[in-house]
């Protein structure tokens, strides 16, 4: 019997801090060797020429999430997870969420009935915490944080999920005193809704004017009040899907003044602008890309590479949220034809992140290989309490590999992508780089653009207390 299930030979092992020639021995699902050389396994994968990287972790993925009555999320836990492994990614973070009025340990249960038996990855939840009772403070949310649902999120935004002030500082004590870690969309409400309706009156109810409703400043001062309230509370906090300068220069004010306020921008917010919304001739096809934050502009893109290059973001995730476009269910929903409020807001992403990260930021030269790698995996593992089972290649932990080819051109198209979403904001984007091979736990799960993993295959991960939710305690 040989002592490796799997050898991974002649590649080039990246980490977040370095980069070197080695074999990897895999035993049990977890690597259990990185040497220059190592012995035959029962098992072996020639890996010249290829980079040998952690797996990716997209810490922000909605899979089959209720969205309203009338519309439906493209993506359940089968046809998401099985896009995200093609994509290179072996862990997924979605979203259970609390619908107002239900309890919120029902609401976990139901959720992992949709992911059971289902998923090509392994899966942790964060929570959406949308009606904090006393209950859901007092019992539910600390039970369940300590039971492995370490995060969550609230929203500053949208009629049915937002939260006021005095619930945000509610929750935010109640993080606090369970070591959560609460994640923030940081929109204002009220001016959302006040713009919406000015536009909604002057007729300009077309996809483009979603972004027009929600502009940067509304964005800034949700993040500063998020901020604040964070700071009030001495609640670290994480700011999510940050779409620009405005944003990240709070973001950073606040770290800059020794705040554990966290970063995360997206893909969307790299390589989309509010242009996109316009459609042809302001049509109705703009609303493939409204998803919120709206994406902004090219300058913007250089204030999130700002922010990614200086450490303000320490994760880049998809925010994958898919509709789909030709349906009644989706971006062309019956309503959605009489103002963009209607329009599902979210778009599909989990697929194209790693590939899109790489291409725009290690190749262009704007970030690292090792960069590359916290920002797509390491970092998320270490936020939200998967570290060091996740999110390195390293003796101990899982065996989550992606096997990438750093020369291969590839142009990101539809035909090609494995999500249930009829279309990808990014059809045409040309990239360099793209993941030729995933293991999850050392199986073969994704090969050459085929899902080769069994259904099902993906477990549950109970995560641990964020070490980054600690208050500062002063
Ligand atoms: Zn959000």
């Amino acid at each position: 019997m040989s002592e490796f299930d799997l050898v991974i030979r002649g590649g080039k092992v990246i980490t977040a801090s370095d980069t070197f020639r080695a074999d990897v021995g895999v035993r049990g699902g977890r690597i259990v060797a990185v040497a220059e050389k190592l012995t035959d396994g029962a098992r072996a994968i020639d890996a010249s020429g290829l980079l040998v990287m952690p797996g990716g972790i997209d810490s922000h993925v909605h899979l089959a999430q209720p969205s309203g009555p009338g519309v439906k999320m493209a993506d359940g836990f089968e046809t998401g997870t099985r896009s995200a492994v093609a994509g290179g990614n072996t862990t997924v973070l979605p979203f259970a969420l609390q619908p107002r009025g239900a309890s919120l340990r029902a609401s976990v249960m139901d959720y992992h009935k949709e992911a059971d038996g289902n998923a090509y990855c392994d899966y942790g939840f964060h929570l959406i915490v949308t009606d904090p009772t006393p209950s859901v403070l007092g019992q539910e949310l600390p039970a369940l944080v300590s039971d492995g649902y370490s995060s969550f999120k609230v929203f500053m935004t949208y009629d049915d999920m937002v939260l006021n002030d005095r619930q945000l500082l509610e929750v935010f004590e109640c993080a606090r005193g369970c070591g959560a870690l609460v994640m923030v969309h940081c929109e204002g409400y009220d001016a959302i809704k006040f713009m919406t309706q000015r536009l909604e009156a002057a007729g300009k109810t077309a996809p483009y004017y979603h972004a027009v409703s929600r502009p940067e400043v509304v964005e800034r001062e949700a993040t500063h009040r998020a901020i604040s309230h964070g700071e009030l509370i001495d609640t670290p906090i994480m700011i999510v899907h940050v779409s620009g300068r405005e944003a990240m220069e709070q973001i950073r004010w606040a770290q800059q003044r020794g705040l554990k306020v966290y970063g995360e921008t997206c893909t969307q917010y790299v390589t989309l602008t509010a242009d996109d919304l316009k459609g042809l001739n302001m049509d109705e096809t703009g609303g493939k890309y409204v998803c919120s934050p709206p994406p902004r502009d090219r300058a913007s893109w250089d204030a999130i590479w700002e922010g990614i290059r200086t450490g303000v973001f320490q994760t880049f995730s998809s925010d994958h949220c898919p509709f789909l476009y030709e349906s009644g269910e989706g971006k062309l929903n019956p309503k959605a034809r009489t103002s963009f409020k209607w329009v599902p807001n979210g778009i599909p992403g989990v697929e194209a992140r790693l590939p899109i990260l790489y291409s725009k930021g290690v190749v262009e030269g704007r970030i690292t290989i090792n960069e590359f790698v916290a920002l797509t995996s390491t970092n998320h593992a270490k936020m939200y309490g998967l570290y060091p089972q996740k999110g390195a290649i390293g003796v101990g932990f899982d065996a989550d590999i992606v096997l990438w080819d750093p020369n291969r051109r590839e142009t990101i198209r539809q035909a090609i992508m494995h999500h249930g979403a009829d279309y990808t904001p990014y059809e045409g984007m040309a990239v360099t780089g793209w993941p030729v091979m995933t293991l999850l736990r050392g199986e073969v799960v994704a090969e050459d653009g085929k899902v080769v993993g069994a259904k099902g295959a993906g477990r549950f991960l109970k995560r641990e207390l964020s070490p980054f939710a600690r208050p500062s305690g002063h």
